[in-house]
């Protein structure tokens, strides 16, 4: 089993959004002892959030404004993480946008920009965090954010460039899986079904949580902190022979 350096940074994307999974992510991983790394593209909500989280915890909490999207950004952002916190053992890929366009809707501009943000942002975060555990030496966990779109097509809050691009996720995500194992380092992806985000335009009506639920055997939504706990898994030390694989969260939804 792989042993962790007491010191060590997770980087987690998709950070500034106060309702959303990110921040529900990065405060278990610094309760548990990780350094962390918060990033967003909503440079005040990211920033204002890790003065919060660097109160919350003892280790260190750098807040990062970047696009996922952009290369010179995501460097930008790892040469400020390299500059001051410990080595990035965990990337946890959680910056994504929906897209309620329908089939005939999508534009080639719309889909450049889903495709862009959910799966391009996840590449190239994969790809700065994971030259850095190799040379670190220690190995590491990358996990990345499919959703149930990807199986079924969608239809709850997203749909065409949305399904595609969170399933170009899953592919991404087994490709590295195999050329990154040798290096010790696990890539998996979650997918989750409807979670009590603002994602879908805001808070969920009674009207809307009640038909959304009625297609989930569990008869609910998700809530973000369950979401943390299984990457909090994920990323664990215990979890280093979970290589290449995908978790649906979601309330039993992919069965229906
Ligand atoms: P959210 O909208 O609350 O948070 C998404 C965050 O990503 C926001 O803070 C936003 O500013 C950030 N972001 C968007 N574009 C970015 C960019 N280019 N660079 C950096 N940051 C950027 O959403 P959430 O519900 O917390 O979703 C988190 C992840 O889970 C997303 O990838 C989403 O697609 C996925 N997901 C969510 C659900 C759900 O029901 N909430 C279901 C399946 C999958």
């Amino acid at each position: 089993m792989t042993t962790f350096p007491e010191l060590r940074t997770a980087v987690v994307t998709g950070t500034g959004s106060e309702r959303g999974i990110g921040r529900h992510v990065a405060r278990r991983l610094a309760r548990e002892g990780w350094a962390l790394a918060v990033l967003d593209l909503n440079a005040e909500a990211v920033l204002s959030f890790a003065d919060e989280l660097s109160a919350e915890s003892e280790r260190p909490v750098l807040g990062v404004a970047a696009d996922v999207a952009d290369p010179a950004s995501v460097e930008a952002a790892f040469s400020r993480i390299d500059a001051v916190l410990p080595p990035v053992l965990a990337q946890i890929n959680l910056a994504g946008i929906a897209s309620p366009h329908s089939f005939f809707e999508l534009t080639k501009e719309i889909w450049s920009e889903v495709i862009d943000v959910n799966a391009t942002g996840s590449l190239l975060m994969m790809q700065a965090a994971a030259r850095r555990m190799i040379d670190g030496g220690w190995g590491g966990r990358i996990v990345n954010t499919s959703s149930i779109t990807a199986y079924d097509g969608g239809g709850t809050f997203s749909k065409a460039g949305y399904a595609a691009a969170k399933a170009a996720v899953l592919g991404l995500t087994r490709a590295a899986a195999r050329e990154l194992g040798p290096h010790g380092i696990t890539c998996n992806a979650i997918v989750p079904g409807p979670i009590d985000t603002d994602i879908m335009g805001g808070p969920l009506s009674d009207e809307r949580r009640a038909s959304i639920s009625g297609d989930i055997p569990a008869g609910r939504v998700g809530h973000p902190s369950e979401v943390a706990a299984l990457v909090s898994f994920l990323v664990g030390e215990e979890a280093g022979f979970i290589n290449g694989g995908s978790y649906f969260i979601d309330g039993g939804k992919h069965m229906v």
